[in-house]
């Protein structure tokens, strides 16, 4: 009850990648990043585990960022063709790399990574993957008619990659769609059925994460703008519920998501943030058992999984990690007292 986890991504150490971006370089190369990033990964799996964490990730310590990692290797994509392209509904312009052809994967991106964390944990083990539609975000489209095609073309490569990560040993594997966001019309659309085509044919648990992004500046000003009440989730989750995904992720620390909208979504786990990642104070134990004992009011303990509210990449190390150890910490007084 109240299994804790973490959204996926965590800060990479020095001696891996440059600290505190979204976008950072590696520092090593070769046949040593490989070794740093095996070594970060493991490292995380162990902090997680001696703080008490359930359901484990990897912290993405083996890819440079959430989508571009995966699209690093597939096929169809000019990543010399740059197209400036306003991300999430002209929130931020940035120069992509443009989708020229039919895209495909000839080899599965994450596999290896996957193999090399199940070897290195007997707790369950999440997988996180960028969902079909975050990707058409992040991407320029100049050969695929609508951006749904295009978005159905990557949700049959997700698919495959995550029938081979099930395949290795991944208990839960979580589309991350920070885009449901704010095509919410698109998601009704077709978002929830590229989501259905990605996790197709698997048996093991799948999520989807949506959120209201990293405490990044143009977020920041973005959310400046919602008023006093974010109800941007009201329109989706009715969906979301409706779908086959078995677990919705929503923020509750530091957030104006009202906590009422937990009623919709009456079928599903719910993967309630319980530390946020847009500042650096680390939330007490008590304070986070507070947020919990809120949801709880919404959703029952068997259901509610606490969890950070959004990716942890951009934050300092020392930082995340006493993040999760709270989370852990936090939970573990609301255990006592059900
Ligand atoms: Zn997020």
């Amino acid at each position: 009850m109240l299994e804790t986890t973490t959204v996926g991504s965590l800060p990479k150490p020095e001696y891996l990648a440059e600290t505190e971006k979204l976008w950072p370089a590696w520092r090593p190369s070769g046949e040593k990043l490989a070794q740093a990033k095996d070594r970060a990964a493991a490292e995380w799996l162990r902090h997680q585990e001696e703080a008490g964490i359930d359901i484990l990730t990897a912290g993405e310590q083996h890819r440079i960022h959430f989508v571009h990692g995966f699209l690093e290797n597939i096929q169809g994509i000019d990543w010399e063709k740059k197209t400036p392209m306003g991300i999430r509904d002209n929130r931020y312009t940035v120069d992509v790399p443009t989708v020229t052809g039919p895209v495909s994967s000839p080899q599965p991106v994450h596999l290896e990574e996957a193999q090399f964390t199940r070897a290195r944990t007997d707790r369950r083990l999440k997988f996180t993957l960028p969902g079909p539609m975050t990707i058409c975000d992040t991407i320029a489209n100049a050969h695929y008619t609508t951006r749904a095609d295009m978005a159905m073309a990557f949700a049959d490569i997700l698919n495959n990659e995550a029938r081979k990560l099930e395949a290795a040993g991944i208990d839960l594997i979580q589309f991350d769609e920070p885009a449901f966001n704010v095509f919410m019309e698109d998601v009704k659309e077709w978002g929830i059925d590229a989501l259905h085509r990605a996790i197709e044919g698997l048996s093991c648990l799948t999520a989807v994460h949506i959120c209201y992004g990293y405490g990044i500046e143009e977020n920041l000003r973005w959310k400046d703008t919602l008023g006093s009440e974010w109800r941007q989730y009201e329109e989706i989750f009715p969906a979301l519920n409706d779908s086959r995904l078995d677990q919705v992720s929503l923020e509750c620390a530091d957030s104006r998501v009202p906590l009422s909208l937990m009623g919709l979504l009456k079928d599903k786990g719910l993967m309630v943030g319980v530390v946020a990642v847009t500042r650096e104070r680390v939330e007490s134990p008590d304070e986070v058992a507070a947020t919990i004992r809120a949801a709880l009011a919404y959703v029952d303990a068997e259901r509610l999984y606490p969890c950070t509210n959004c990716g942890m990449a951009p934050l300092p190390y020392d930082v995340a990690l006493a993040k999760i150890r709270s989370l852990a910490a936090g939970t573990n007084l609301v255990r006592k007292t059900l």
